[in-house]
């Protein structure tokens, strides 16, 4: 068992409030506007996060995070169609198609038969689809909503099905070498620049608009972590197709969002990596909320595939957080549930503890689907 004290985090600059702040007040939420029918979902993964990681980030900042302000929120549990703890890939596919599968596998049920994304079947409605991640692209949880393989260690297969794709018009993230250093020697950005794809490597100068499909590389493989300098660009690359999308998307638009190294902190059992990336996730959640208060017709949804690290909170004999310690458990997935956050129309369906394949179906009905 290994104890990491948030004295390890203490020297990053952001905590000089930890004190008398609480972070349990239910003051401070956003309010709920309700009144129009959704036009935009935002889906928004925090890979590997459930209540310990939500609650120990906050006391570690002193301050509620932006998923905890939002009026609704429900439970899901997460296994897999063949094991009760699940990994990235069946938890993404129950996430993204509503079918369980096994552990691995990728946009597939347990039969190894494809089955479509909300991604996909929004796109066959006519809206603009996007994926911001801070991994590869090619990763399992962003995989679920592109690519269909027995396998999520298949990236470059995995980087085709995103380069044959017709239903994905925005993505960022990393994993450029799956496209361009391949066993079959195809160059797939130059078969996506021929379909009409615009490639950026740079947020400030990426000019997303409404007449090509554009991604944006953010590494050759992942992105480093933020403690190791990783830029903003979730919230940053968030906010900006936000805004080309609503701009130019009629029929509105879906976009999936994923805290993609929150689950690599619980596997490093590093209470300040989780930390600095539960923070960088919840600046997108913050960036997506911010959209929708004004839109009014954006449904934000804020979720995990499973939670990572079988992580609990544990001393707090003072009255502060000073003693307060993470404690992790593993260094693999764990079993148990994970929350949902909503915001906005068609919030009111995400209450109560339902399992990972029902999302779906709930963010369709909230469509009006
Ligand atoms: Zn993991």
């Amino acid at each position: 068992m290994k104890l990491n004290r948030f004295v390890l985090i203490l020297n990053f600059s952001f905590l000089f409030v930890l004190s008398s702040c609480s972070t349990h007040s239910a003051d401070n939420q956003y309010e709920e506007n309700t009144s129009k029918p959704v036009k935009n979902i935002i889906f928004m993964i925090g890979d590997g996060m459930s209540y310990a990681q939500i609650e120990g980030t906050e006391n570690a900042i002193g301050k509620q995070l932006e998923m905890r302000k939002f009026p609704v929120s429900g439970t899901i549990t997460t296994h897999a169609a063949d094991k009760r703890i699940t990994d990235s890939g069946a938890g993404g596919t129950a996430l993204a198609t509503g079918f369980k599968s096994n552990n691995g596998m990728i946009g597939m049920k347990a039969d190894s038969t494809a089955v479509p994304s909300m991604l996909e079947l929004f796109a066959e409605e006519g809206k603009q689809t996007a994926i911001v991640v801070s991994s590869g692209i090619t990763h399992a949880t962003p995989a679920c909503f592109v690519a269909k393989d027995i396998n999520r260690n298949n990236y470059e297969a995995i980087a085709k099905d995103f380069a044959e794709s017709d239903k994905l018009n925005y993505f960022i993230g990393g994993a450029r070498k799956h496209f361009v250093d391949r066993e079959d020697s195809k160059n797939l950005l130059e078969e996506m620049t021929a379909k009409g794809w615009q490639f950026f490597d740079d947020l400030e100068n990426a000019q997303f608009n409404a007449s090509a499909n554009a991604a944006l590389f953010m590494a050759d493989e992942h992105p480093v972590a933020v403690k190791d300098g990783r830029s903003d660009f979730l919230a940053k690359g968030t906010a900006k197709l936000l805004e080309t999308m609503s701009m130019q998307a009629d029929n509105g638009f879906f976009m999936m969002v994923e805290g993609s190294q929150i689950d690599w902190a619980g596997h490093a059992n590093d209470s300040a990596y989780l930390v600095t990336e539960m923070i960088d996730f919840d600046n997108a959640v913050k960036a997506a909320v911010d959209f929708a208060e004004k839109d009014g017709e954006t449904l934000v949804v804020v979720t995990a595939d499973h939670e990572t690290g079988g992580l609990t909170i544990i001393n707090g004999v003072e009255k502060d957080y000073s003693s307060v310690r993470f404690n992790f458990s593993t260094v693999n997935h764990s079993a148990v549930a994970v929350p949902v956050f909503a915001y906005g129309p068609g919030s009111e369906y995400f209450t109560g503890m339902y399992d990972n394949t029902d999302i779906i179906g709930k963010i369709m009905k909230a469509a009006g689907k």
